[in-house]
């Protein structure tokens, strides 16, 4: 069932500014709920709708279809509309992987949708839909080199240059999480199994599930990251402790990244990003790690936080974006 609700906008007014009459919308289809958002050209939100994720491939289409002629009915033409998908999107829009809706996988989604909807349809992946929203007027506004990084349940990444999101010749651009960590930090832990089936990935040492198990390995007991921060803030050696080697193990990590991609602007997102401490200690931990004697990269949380997908789809359906 379609619900549409009134816009209730976080960003500031631009009062005085001339905006197109049409509109953006986006979509971010996740495993179980499907998020449409519709904004002007300067990316005030107008409305948004929100339902459960159809189960076939017709009906996905049937859902879009509709949520797009409400959300324009209600605020005006849309230009483009964008998607945000958990899975690899290959070249031309096709959808290789989708995590949790195998009934997208192989179709031609972006084709077939805008067929339907007589309007172009660009799709990309979540993470750099999250990147790309924070690239455009989150908290990387302005810089021209953007890895987002993604630390929740997974560990994931988009990468954005010059406004544009990176997909590369294999389509996981920015997929740091399956990368081992270096060796001589994970040595201090067990190894554990990652969901794609190797062992000691990245993701293995900096999702949730990880903190929340050194914190036990040390404290005895189960915490989420938040609350491990919240007791490190007030002195509990345990979470300390925990929290320091989570630290470090995220300044070898992205610095990494800063050695081969060099961004201007590295942007936390995911629940973990809750985290405040990572922000101000990380870069001090990474300076010794980055090859450049002086490292200028800022880390910096999410401005739009979770609705950074939702909002980096809309952006995405730009007439200049790569896939439109
Ligand atoms: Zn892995």
């Amino acid at each position: 069932m379609l619900r549409l609700a009134p816009a209730h906008d976080s960003r500031p007014g631009r009062s005085g500014q001339r905006r197109s009459r049409m509109i953006r919308i986006g979509f971010d289809i996740g495993g179980s709920k499907l998020a449409a958002l519709a904004m002007d050209q300067g990316g005030r939100e107008l409305g948004r709708a929100r339902q459960d994720v159809p189960r076939t491939y017709a009906a996905t289409i049937e859902t879009l279809e509709a949520v797009a002629a409400a959300l324009e009915g209600a605020h005006g033409p849309a230009g483009a509309i964008g998607i945000a998908i958990p899975g690899m999107i290959g070249a031309g829009g096709a959808l290789i992987r989708v995590v949790n809706l195998p009934w997208l996988e192989g179709r031609p989604l972006r084709a077939d949708l805008a067929q339907a909807l007589g309007k172009p349809v660009a799709i990309a992946n979540d993470a750099n839909c999250f990147a790309l929203s924070e690239a455009i007027d989150g908290a990387a506004a302005g810089a021209d080199v953007v890895f987002g990084a993604i630390l929740g349940t997974g560990v994931g990444g988009g990468i954005v240059v010059g406004g544009r999101p990176l997909t590369g010749a294999n389509a996981i651009a920015g997929e740091w999480g399956h990368n081992p960590l270096p060796a001589g930090e994970a040595a201090d832990g067990p190894p554990v199994v990652c969901g794609c089936g190797r062992t000691g990935c990245i993701e293995t040492w900096l999702n949730g599930a990880a903190l929340a198990r050194d914190y036990r390995s040390i404290a005895g007991r189960r915490l989420g990251g938040p609350e491990i921060a919240r007791l490190a803030d007030g002195g509990d050696p345990a979470a300390r402790t925990a929290l320091a080697r989570y630290q470090r193990r995220l300044a070898m990590a992205l610095a990494g990244i800063v050695n081969i991609l060099d961004p201007d602007v590295i942007v936390l997102g995911g629940g973990l990003s809750a985290i405040k401490s990572l922000c101000a200690e990380v870069p001090k931990l990474w300076a010794s790690m980055i090859v450049a004697p002086d490292p200028q990269t800022r880390l910096v949380p999410a401005r739009f936080g979770p609705e950074s997908g939702l909002r980096g789809a809309a952006w995405l359906g730009r007439r200049d974006a790569p896939d439109t």
